[in-house]
């Protein structure tokens, strides 16, 4: 716990003093309460309130009404946002995705009770008090992951439940308890209900996670990749399960610094071609940009695999892929890390590459169509092209004379 977090947790104290001092009761809940028991930095403060909306948003000076309909204001303290919702409970689920209706309540043990797991369902107060209903500090100290109340019903209620048990199990490094797991054999059936960015931004911070290698396993071993509401392409299902046995082609995806990059080396150890990675960004809702960037790792993986510490197809390989394609890469197998099997050699080639696209050669395409008199065409791409790689190899200087005098040669071919 940093200073930052000791203050982000004090400013939430605050702001539930506020609240107190209008007569309303408030608490610090889910998971900025678990964190703190934890130890563990926190990312946002969340508070719940007896206080109904409008008279949150009477209470304090600047506030954006976020989510009113599901009770929620974000109240602005010290430039710091905090989320304040009104205890709730939720009630109907008729299809296993969002509650049809949200009621307010008066207890904040209601509220607690349609939190999913016991370790998100505790609130802490001002004098340091703690509201416990369901045992959450003691599961968090046996680290374990149950769910408030019968395990089958809840995840019939919210099946996206199913996939955070993964992702708390996998990022505390905690077990699923029993009947978590049976109830994930029984309903995984009903995450087709889920809409695919909730499930994939659970996934998404999985990856990001402590252990993503053991939230993947996980998911795949739970059999919930089945049941996804836009099928994942077949390969890739069956490489997930395979996956299991590939832990010595590289580093653990924990020791991969970036995101990204970890879902390159998870997606090319699984077997995906180029195509399947992009599709499958694009099922579990990655943006463009990201999918576009793991697309090309994947690609950069694929043309490597055949001989993976080939200088020759390592610099094609960057002259086609690009310079970011091949440091995700490098970062997927390990370079530099000390367990990149020889790849450091490769690092270094590209850190020494004198070019690595034609923007960054000494003469520029409408100077070579000037230079001959010729209408910029197809065979300008071309030539440009010979002599980046000419340059990427060393064969020849990055220099506007020498590269002029060079493309005589390939502007015929
Ligand atoms: P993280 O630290 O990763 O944000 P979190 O526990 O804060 O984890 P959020 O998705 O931010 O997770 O949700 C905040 C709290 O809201 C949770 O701690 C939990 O109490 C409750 N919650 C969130 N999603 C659900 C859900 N699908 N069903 C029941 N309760 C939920
Ligand atoms: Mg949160």
């Amino acid at each position: 716990m940093t200073d930052a977090d000791e203050r982000l947790w004090r400013m939430g104290l605050e702001v539930v003093r506020k609240l107190q001092e209008r007569g309303f009761e408030a608490y610090l809940v889910g998971g900025c309460a678990r964190d703190r028991l934890l130890g563990r930095p926190l990312h946002d403060v969340d508070v719940a309130t007896s206080a109904h909306p409008e008279q949150v948003a009477a209470s304090f000076e600047r506030v954006i009404p976020t989510g009113l309909q599901h009770g929620t204001v974000t109240v602005m303290h010290e430039g710091t946002p905090f989320e304040v919702t009104t205890y709730r409970t939720e009630s109907g689920y008729s299809d296993a995705r969002r509650p049809d209706s949200v009621a307010f309540v008066r207890d904040i043990r209601e509220d607690l009770a349609r939190r999913d797991f016991t370790i998100n369902a505790m609130a802490a107060g001002l004098e340091g008090e703690w509201i416990d209903p369901y045992g959450g500090r003691e599961d968090l100290s046996a680290c374990i992951v149950r769910c408030v109340g019968d395990a089958d019903r809840r995840f019939g209620e919210d099946a996206l439940r199913m996939v955070r048990a993964i992702r708390f199990a996998a990022a505390f490094r905690f077990r699923l308890a029993k009947s978590v797991w049976r109830g994930i054999r029984s309903q995984a059936q009903r995450l087709r209900f889920v809409a695919m960015e909730r499930i994939g931004a659970e996934w998404d911070k999985m990856m990001a996670g402590a252990d993503p290698d053991r939230a993947c396993r996980l998911l795949a071993r739970s059999g919930l990749m089945a049941h996804l509401k836009e099928p994942l392409p077949a390969g890739l299902k069956a490489g997930m399960l395979a996956y299991r046995t590939a832990a010595e082609v590289g580093p653990k995806l924990r020791d991969i610094a970036d995101t990204d990059a970890r879902w390159i080396a998870w997606l090319s150890r699984c077997g995906a071609e180029p195509e399947e990675a992009v599709r499958f960004c694009r099922t579990i809702r990655l943006s463009g940009k990201r999918e576009a960037r793991i697309g090309q790792g994947v690609a950069f993986a694929r043309r490597m695999a055949v001989s993976p510490g080939d200088r020759a197809t390592f610099i094609t390989a960057v002259l086609d892929f690009g310079k970011p394609a091949a440091s995700d890469w490098l970062a997927a197998i390990g370079a530099g890390t000390g367990n990149g099997h020889g790849h450091a050699a490769l690092l270094k080639c590209l850190e020494e590459l004198p070019a690595d696209s034609v923007r960054q050669l000494a003469v520029r395409g409408d100077e070579l169509a000037r230079h001959w008199d010729r209408p910029a065409g197809p065979w300008v791409a071309k030539v440009l092209r010979s002599l980046l790689e000419e340059v990427a190899f060393g064969r020849l200087p990055n220099d506007n004379a020498a590269l002029l005098r060079a493309a005589e040669a390939f502007k015929e071919s």
